[in-house]
């Protein structure tokens, strides 16, 4: 791969975003173009084409060799399948990946956001150092990745790694989005931090976790209080992850995960008191470095981990 050009295409429910990435993890050029979820199979992958044509006509078009794809879960990487995922309902056991490698006659991977995002972390960003990897995006949703010397942990069907739905309280008065009880995502992702503060607030007024955030980096007490809640909660999944894996660092990545960062070295030592590890707090927490765009470096990344034999051979048309 050294020296190769890579198309990394994210895609998200409302929108797919593309990039150009060289071996190095640098991202050339950015895309970014609506994603229509809502018609049909076919109206979404219109869209994911859309993307990449216009990376293609970049004046780095011509030097990519590889495509890496991106997109919500539950998918299985090893058949390029989308399973189905709440986030773009119109695909449904859908073949992404051999849609995507027929059509422009490239070589192409595909796995899951979060599982791509780490993966670009565990090898140029800040998980570039360790030999293991936890990976953690802190957002609308909460996402997971397990990446060994440079591999995305799967799992026997490539679903391994759905951290973010490990029940944390099996008497969680909030159902989670995939159906469970008590998930961490339910309690710690942006959604559930905003909801926890207008509870507290209880006048009505709608609050996004970005205003909490705000409200807490100026002191407000509410806000504080809202937050230590979700250090709590981190501390709590994050001590039994490192009593299951023992990573070598963890990172921690996402809209709302990064902007936690002041707030890592406590968690650090608060999650030491959730696990029988003697060494947990020796692990460090290291926010992400690749912000919104670590979608595209990770589809790119799909491209230089060790995990070619998870992938179908590729069509060869050139
Ligand atoms: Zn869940």
């Amino acid at each position: 791969m050294a020296g190769e050009l890579v198309l990394g295409v994210d895609i998200g429910g409302t929108k797919v975003a593309a990039g150009i990435v060289t071996s190095a993890g640098e991202i050339l050029h950015k895309i970014r173009v609506p994603m229509d979820s809502k018609h049909g199979s076919a109206e979404a992958l219109g869209c994911v084409y859309q993307a990449i044509d216009l990376a293609l006509e970049s004046e780095d078009g011509p030097f990519i060799s590889h495509i890496g794809v991106s997109s919500p879960g539950p998918l299985d990487p090893r058949t390029g399948m989308v399973l189905a995922t709440p986030n773009i309902p119109c695909w449904v056991d859908f073949p992404l990946r051999e849609s995507v490698e027929r059509k422009y006659g490239l070589p192409t991977r595909l796995d899951n956001d979060a599982n791509a995002a780490g993966l670009a972390e565990a090898i140029w960003g800040a998980g570039a150092p360790f030999g293991s990897v936890f990976y953690v995006t802190i957002g609308t949703g909460v996402g997971t990745a397990i990446i060994f010397d440079r591999q995305v942990y799967h799992g026997r069907s490539g679903l391994a790694a759905e951290g973010g739905h490990m029940t944390v309280d099996m008497h969680g008065k909030v159902d989670c989005a995939c159906g469970k009880r008590g998930c961490l995502e339910s309690l710690a992702s942006g959604p559930a931090l905003a909801r926890r503060m207008m509870e507290r607030l209880s006048d009505g007024t709608t609050i996004y976790a970005e205003e909490v955030v705000n409200k807490w980096k100026q002191g407000d007490p509410v806000a504080s209080r809202c937050v230590a809640e979700e250090i709590d909660f981190l501390a709590v999944w994050l001590g039994n992850i490192v009593d299951l894996l023992e990573p070598e660092v963890i990172v921690i990545g996402g809209g709302l995960g990064t902007r936690l960062s002041d707030e890592f070295d406590a968690l650090r030592v608060r999650l030491a008191r959730w696990s029988i590890n003697g060494r947990a707090a020796d692990i460090p927490i290291k926010p992400a470095s690749y912000g919104e765009f670590a979608g595209i470096a990770g589809s790119a990344a799909l491209w230089c981990s060790h995990s070619a034999q998870l992938v179908q051979p590729s069509l060869g048309k050139r």
